[in-house]
């Protein structure tokens, strides 16, 4: 008898900064960015992110990381507004690809018993 197939996919996401015409205000520039996989975030040796984006960005990328209905907003817009309104910095999310995780290695939950 073989064990269950607790496995489960997540997209990984790249955040990175967009430029508009209208100039930045806070420590981020164009071309930044970080990327999370499963529940980790990578940011590249030496570059920093401000606070605030930071918290105005991750409410969503646990939606990004999962698969939504071709219809949902969630599929289709990808880029989100830095939260000081007299920045111009964009975020763009990008689903760069997935990785599988396995239900027994991120939760002590028990997953259902199957009928
Ligand atoms: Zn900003």
């Amino acid at each position: 008898m073989s064990a269950p197939d607790d496995s489960f996919t997540l997209y990984d996401l790249r955040v990175e900064v967009v430029a508009t015409d209208r100039p930045m205000v806070c420590n981020h520039r164009a071309g930044d960015w970080f990327e999370l996989v499963g529940e980790n975030l990578r940011f590249p040796p030496g570059q920093s992110f401000p606070l605030y984006p930071l918290a105005a960005i991750l409410p969503l990328l646990p939606a990004k990381q999962r698969v939504t209905h071709p219809n949902d907003w969630m599929t289709t817009d990808a880029e989100i507004a830095c939260p000081d309104p007299y920045c111009g910095g964009r975020f763009r999310i990008t689903r760069t690809g997935t990785s599988t995780w396995r239900h027994g290695e991120v939760t002590r939950v028990p997953l259902p018993p199957t009928p």
